[in-house]
């Protein structure tokens, strides 16, 4: 019998990986149709991930739901030691393989027992939450009925591996009352409160804990096959998100290496009849349209977007009637990359004559935004929205010229005055015409 399970588990093992590692190369195959964007000073982007990720510190500006969703996360990393030994014994024929480890497993194994609880309480905040909080953040024109289902289903399933994970806790008590290996706070609780002189058998006994291994395993592996289409990957993507962060201050904008470029060309006529570097002979795209022009990061942060709404609840812009949702325009890159993507891999010239830009963003919502950066400071996976609205709004200007008026005008005098404003360089002292200077 434990040899099937054995092959069994074995067999599950290896379909979850399939699967996981075909989602996998499909979104590779993703970042590949992007842009580079630069990355450097690793010490820099560590401290970043201990403070952000694993400090929780965006998410902790919300005292009560901030705490509960941190515990919901220092859980998971506790719990995913016992997941491992879980995979260990399946493969191996072994049972609790890592209690070799002696006080450190029993370390783990206390607050993974007490974690399942916290997180199972915390979930069922979530959804409660979700369904009758009237949460304005949860709602938007972004948030489709869809996205809603899709939150709730995960939850659902966190909920149900951390009651499946007590369950197996509790029943490998009973299975082993003297010699159990770990310590369970909870689950011996629940041994003692609810099954104190029970008569079960050994065989329920011995039934019940391999149900619930059983099924608090394929949770793991289903859930690990779900996320990926889900706006819960960023439980995936969360950290190596924040460790790729940008790290230039909010608001730094970047020089465009297409206009730089030009500009050398200018300053060096002779250079534009030479042969361009390898690699280079393309003209690139001024700006963005499409989800081929964007860089490897925005499709990253488009990954790793939990949905929660912080970004438009701060958003000046959303807050004042406009028609910008921060949110939307993250959820809008990953959807058109899903979209337009498959065609892209298989032909690098494949139109489908959509664009991200009119066809999922309009130039309202993109001119909306002050890039005052809230939303970017917002964010507690660190995503970068006016980047992406920045870049958005250079294809308009440059590839375009359909940059609204007042900016059109602006950009002439800059042309013909050196200055944003309508008067001649010339007349640019004029106001000081008449006026007496003391001598110093
Ligand atoms: S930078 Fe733009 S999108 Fe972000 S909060 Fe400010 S106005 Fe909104
Ligand atoms: S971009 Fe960031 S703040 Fe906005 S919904 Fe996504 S994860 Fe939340």
């Amino acid at each position: 019998m434990a040899m099937t399970k054995q092959i069994v588990f074995a067999i599950v093992l290896l379909v979850t990986l399939g699967v996981f590692a075909w989602t996998m190369a499909r979104i590779f195959s993703y970042f590949r149709l992007t842009k580079p964007f630069p990355v450097g000073d690793w010490g820099k982007r560590i401290k970043l991930v201990l403070k952000v990720a694993f400090g929780q510190t965006k998410i902790l500006r919300f005292p009560v739901i901030g705490l509960l969703h941190a515990l919901v996360f220092w859980g998971f990393m506790v719990i995913l030691f016992g997941s491992i030994e879980m995979v260990i014994d399946g493969l191996f024929r072994t049972e609790r393989s890592l209690s070799f480890l002696g006080r450190f497993y029993n370390f783990m194994m206390t607050f993974g027992d007490i974690f399942a609880l916290i997180i199972a309480i915390a979930i069922v905040v979530f959804i409660a939450r979700r369904l009758f909080g009237h949460i304005k953040r949860f709602g938007g024109i972004e948030m489709k009925h869809i996205s809603h289902y899709d939150a709730n289903l995960a939850l659902f399933i966190i909920f149900l591996l951390m009651i499946s994970l007590l369950g197996m806790n509790t029943f490998y008590i009973l299975q082993e009352p003297e010699h159990h290996k770990g310590v369970f706070p909870v689950s011996s609780y629940l041994v003692h409160h609810f099954f104190a002189g029970s008569n079960l058998t050994l065989y329920t006994i011995h039934f019940w804990h391999e149900f619930f291994w059983w099924t608090h395993i394929l949770l793991i592996f289903l859930f690990a096959n779900i996320l990926p289409y889900s706006k819960h990957f960023h439980v995936f993507m969360s950290i190596p998100n924040v460790f790729l962060s940008r790290l230039e201050p909010l608001g730094y904008l970047y020089n465009m290496p297409e206009i730089t470029k030009e500009v050398k060309l200018m300053m060096d006529p002779d250079a534009a009849f030479a042969d361009p570097p390898e690699g280079e002979e393309e003209v690139g795209r001024f700006g963005v349209k499409d989800v081929e022009d964007i860089t490897w990061k925005n499709y990253l942060d488009s990954l790793t977007c939990t949905e929660c709404g912080r970004c438009t609840s701060v958003c000046p812009a959303n807050i004042t009637g406009k028609l910008l949702s921060p949110r939307k325009i993250i959820m809008n890159v990953r959807a058109r990359m899903k979209e337009k993507g498959p065609g892209l891999v298989k032909d690098k010239n494949f139109d489908d004559n959509k664009a991200l830009i009119a066809d999922y963003i309009s130039p309202e919502e993109l001119w909306a935004c002050t890039t005052c950066n809230a939303c970017a400071q917002e964010c507690p996976v660190n995503i970068n929205h006016p980047s992406i609205i920045v870049d958005l709004r250079r294809y308009l200007v440059m590839e375009e010229s359909a940059a609204p008026g007042e900016l059109n005008t602006m950009f002439t005098n800059i042309e013909n005055n050196g200055a944003p404003w309508q008067f001649s360089p010339e007349d640019r002292m004029l106001w000081a015409e008449g006026l007496e200077m003391n001598e110093v």
